[in-house]
């Protein structure tokens, strides 16, 4: 990001927006130039501070960023005309020993039930298909106001409409205090039946040493609920490679993890100190040699799996959402029940479209498929 703003020229104005300016202020400062800073989700507060900016203000507003929630129901220009993005939450419950963005997004606020329920109509009315709920950890949502995630998910999908709604990542330890009443409500039709449950790590003594409050053996139990409820289930996880104090057998464990577990997606990524937080202060730091060794050995075995996992696709006929122009031309993109992407061709606009197609090919990160019905 700072390496970005440097290449801004230098006759344009810049604002920061967004976590950086609270985690790394400092650097910004040493390192870029730039007339304003403001905090995430600023709302309608970026319009009176553009306009000072542009009258030639130096404009800082960083405070009270952690505690702020703008309201939902603001005009939106969105990216995708299909896709409604709802930040149902910000902030989160947990005090991971690697992470920044708490320092920036602060304690958990939730958006009252209502509030998110017009925000969806309101995007249904101006053409959205499918919803994203997001947040820094789903699954705590409503933990602060009385309410949960199994209650927001049956509200929405109670709206009249035809949609689907992607449920966002959610850390596996506040899942296992709603398991029940979320895949009860995983049930509905209209929700994509995908899971993003990041473990981390696939080492207790690890997850320890991150302050991640769950054990391998709860991360895995999630998923067998889910996989025995919903055999077809696309998961993701997220893995940190070369965590300081992460031993050769430790990241053997992670791998062993993978290998049994087989998630659908992997993100893998590798270790880095983040200012101010705990892991940048802990002994047993792994080489950053041996960092890069690991997620190249890691992602090669994820990519193996995801290959094999989309093989079992082949054949398959059912309906998709097309939500995503494809990158070559003509081509398009369209979610399965299971959120898997299935890339179809054709010379007309299909952004929106429900149709019927039958899965031919598969690669590790997409399937193939042509149009059976359209
Ligand atoms: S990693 Fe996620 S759950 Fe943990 S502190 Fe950061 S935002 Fe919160």
């Amino acid at each position: 990001m700072i390496s970005l703003l440097k290449h801004v020229p230098s006759g344009k104005k810049i604002i920061v927006a967004g976590c950086l300016p609270l985690i790394n202020f400092d650097r910004l400062v040493k390192e870029t130039r730039f007339e304003g800073a403001v905090g995430p989700a600023p709302g309608d507060k970026i319009v009176h501070i553009v306009n000072r900016v542009i009258a030639g203000e130096r404009v800082i507003a960083l405070e009270n960023a952690q505690h702020s929630m703008p309201s939902l129901l603001l005009p939106r220009i969105r990216v995708n005309p299909i896709i409604g993005i709802i930040p149902v939450s910000y902030g989160c419950l947990g005090s991971c020993a690697y992470c920044c963005v708490v320092f920036a997004r602060g304690k958990l606020r939730s958006y009252p039930i209502h509030e998110i329920i017009e925000r969806a109509r309101l995007d249904l009315a101006d053409g959205v298909k499918e919803f994203w709920i997001t947040s820094q950890d789903t699954a705590c949502y409503g933990k602060d106001i009385g309410s949960s995630l199994p209650v927001l998910l049956e509200s929405i999908c109670a709206i009249n409409g035809a949609f689907n709604v992607r449920v966002g990542m959610m850390n596996p330890h506040m899942t296992l205090g709603i398991l029940k009443e979320l895949l009860k409500a995983f049930e509905n039709e209209k929700i994509f039946k995908f899971l993003h449950l990041p473990v981390q790590s696939g080492d207790d003594d690890v997850l320890k040493l991150m302050r991640r409050p769950y054990t391998i053996a709860e991360f895995k139990s999630i998923v067998e609920a889910f996989k025995a409820k919903f055999p077809r289930l696309t998961l993701a996880t997220d893995i940190i490679c070369g965590f300081p104090g992460e031993t050769e057998e430790a990241f053997e464990n992670t791998l062993k993890l993978i290998e049994e577990v087989k998630p659908d997606i992997v993100n893998v990524s590798k270790f880095f100190a983040r200012p101010r937080t705990p892991a940048a202060k802990m002994s047993y730091k792994i080489p950053a040699s041996e960092i890069k060794r690991r997620s190249e050995v890691l992602t090669e075995l994820t990519l193996k799996i995801s290959l094999e996992r989309n093989m079992q696709w082949i054949g398959w006929e059912g309906e998709i959402l097309v939500d995503e122009i494809g990158m070559v031309r003509d081509s398009w993109v369209g979610r399965n029940f299971a959120y898997k992407p299935i890339v179809v061709k054709s010379e007309s606009n299909l952004l929106g479209k429900r149709l019927r197609v039958k899965v031919e090919k598969a690669f590790p990160t997409y399937l193939e498929g042509k149009i059976i019905l359209g």
